[in-house]
């Protein structure tokens, strides 16, 4: 057979040919409609890719994106990989400090800024060497005059395309380097009918950012297709992201639970104000979604939600729930159940338990380490080599999520070995908060914990121990915290403790404390 590196290119000249009029529709910040088409993105993003190279951007520099979901994001999506760079995608939802380490881990060249988001480049512009271009107005004069013909280097398929940090690890964020020949398997493997089903009649709407791990690698996927894209830009209401689905005939809608919960408030208030007939089903994904909000959809409005499970280290897909047919004559109620698992493995996707004891037997009881291992799970961080304990030597990842798989295959979710706390898709390091908390001069000890939220699935609670004679208030604390987090990464409440209980090895007992914190009141 013949060896075809499994390259961008591959995918990029298919869409031109293939889908040149497919429509790619987005919602500007002004909240207007603009429409393109693959073609016109394709020839715009050749251009770009020239005038990348006339920046002096050679073949592997990291050029990083700092944007909401657009056409032209969507353009820096192919013009990087296309001249042969590394597409970073920056998350704006992190702090100043968090954003200056990373671009300047990456090293990144330039960086792509949307018009919207210049305020949060500006508070770390000064620390960063990378050469900003602001997506719009500069972008276009940058363009204006060059060839939008471009002869793509050939490339091995082991080159990186693009580059994602997570924050969803202890210390510093890490960099997840995603090959063209994962970018590409990864692509094909989602739109299998058991993974995310699409093809090219499908009309999706990533709501789940394109910072976010590629949008689940959607943009790709979409254009491998031909299935149409509609681009939210930044306007993640209910009511803007139900209005796109009605008026563009979405099919097929990704995102958090957190942006779901608040779509299904808003249609059960007004069942009728949005025609979502065309709406296959809906990706929930980034965190657990509650069975109760797969059947209300289900129940109240006839819309299905598709679970899916995955990570920055895997491309994110790791498994999705669809049912077998041996579960089609289990009554409704314990079909819901199996659909608010984690689910399966795609194809080319291995995954295992690990407890103390080796593999834990898949009785649906046993819990162990989830480990996967494939050929889009990252074997290392990047510019991390052999530091992380979470890539075992005999070629499985860590993935610090703690499983039961049950006889059928079926992983669920129990609990989170890292001491992570994720709030609306976004990752709160409570190690940092509590270290951050016992740097203040009133506070002798201080233990972070992860309450449930309605809204933001978690959020979280600080339980502190002043010292003697020493007071704060909770404003106070906060303001001491706003130094080095985002605002919404800090505690929703202070909770004054004379103790924080202890293991016997002297750390935290955070379970304990996450007992006494279950069914605790969060401030509105
Ligand atoms: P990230 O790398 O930011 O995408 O975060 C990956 C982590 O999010 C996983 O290791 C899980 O802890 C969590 N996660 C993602 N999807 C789900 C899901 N469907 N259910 C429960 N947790 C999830």
């Amino acid at each position: 057979m013949m060896q075809m590196p499994l390259t961008l290119a591959m995918l990029f000249r298919r869409v031109e040919r293939y889908f040149p009029n497919v429509e790619v529709v987005t919602r500007n910040a002004d909240k207007s409609i603009s429409r393109t088409t693959y073609g016109e993105v394709l020839r715009r993003s050749r251009k770009l890719a020239n005038a990348l190279v006339r920046l002096g951007v050679k073949p592997g520099d990291r050029v990083a994106t700092l944007a909401w979901n657009s056409a032209r994001h969507l353009e820096t999506y192919f013009a990087i990989p296309m001249a042969g760079a590394v597409l970073h995608t920056l998350n704006p939802r992190l702090s100043a400090a968090d954003l200056t380490y990373i671009v300047n881990h990456a090293e990144d060249r330039v960086v792509f800024v949307d018009e919207p988001l210049v305020p949060v480049f500006d508070k770390f512009r000064a620390e960063v060497k990378a050469q900003a271009i602001v997506l719009g107005k500069e972008s276009d004069a940058l363009i204006e005059r060059e060839s939008d013909q471009f002869q793509m280097a050939a490339l091995s398929e082991e080159n990186a395309a693009g580059l994602c940090y997570t924050s969803g690890t202890t210390g510093r964020p890490k960099g997840v380097l995603y090959s063209h020949r994962s970018t590409m398997l990864h692509a094909l493997i989602s739109a299998l009918p058991d993974a995310i089903d699409l093809g090219m009649r499908d009309v999706v709407l990533p709501v789940v950012p394109m910072f976010h791990v590629n949008a689940w690698g959607l943009p790709y996927t979409c254009a491998m297709l031909g299935a149409k894209l509609v681009l939210p830009g930044p306007h993640l209401d209910p009511h803007s992201l139900l209005q796109l689905m009605h008026d563009e005939k979405v099919t097929c809608a990704g995102g958090v639970p957190t942006v779901w919960l608040a779509i299904l408030e808003a249609v059960d208030k007004e069942p009728k104000r949005y025609d979502l007939s065309s709406v296959k089903q809906m990706v929930i994904g980034g965190s657990a979604a509650p069975q109760a909000m797969i059947e209300a959809f289900d129940k109240r409005h006839g819309l299905k939600v598709l679970h899916a499970w995955g990570m920055t280290e895997m491309s994110p897909i790791g498994s999705t729930t669809r049912l077998k047919p041996e579960h089609d004559k289990l009554p409704e109620s314990e079909q819901y159940k199996i659909k608010a698992l984690q689910g399966l493995p795609p194809p080319l996707v291995e995954a295992r338990a690990m407890s103390q004891d080796g593999e834990a037997p898949w009785d649906g009881k046993s819990m162990g380490e989830l480990e996967v291992r494939g050929p889009w799970v990252a074997r290392s961080y990047y510019k991390n080599e052999g530091e992380s304990d979470k890539f075992r030597s005999d070629g499985w990842f860590r993935t610090g999520d703690v499983v039961t798989i049950d006889p059928s295959g079926y992983i669920r979710i129990t609990d989170r070995s890292k001491d992570l706390i994720k709030s609306g898709g976004e990752w709160i390091s409570s190690v940092d908060l509590e270290n951050a908390l016992m740097g203040h001069p009133s506070v002798k000890e201080a233990a972070v914990v992860a309450v449930p939220h309605p809204k933001w699935t978690e959020r979280p609670v600080a339980c502190v121990v002043t010292r003697e004679g020493a007071t704060a208030t909770d404003e106070e604390l906060k303001e001491f915290l706003r130094k080095g987090f985002a605002e919404w990464q800090l505690p929703d409440a202070f909770v004054r403790v004379d103790a924080i209980p202890r293991t016997a090895a002297g750390k935290f007992l955070k379970s304990a404390l996450r007992e006494k914190l279950k069914d605790f009141k969060l401030p509105a």
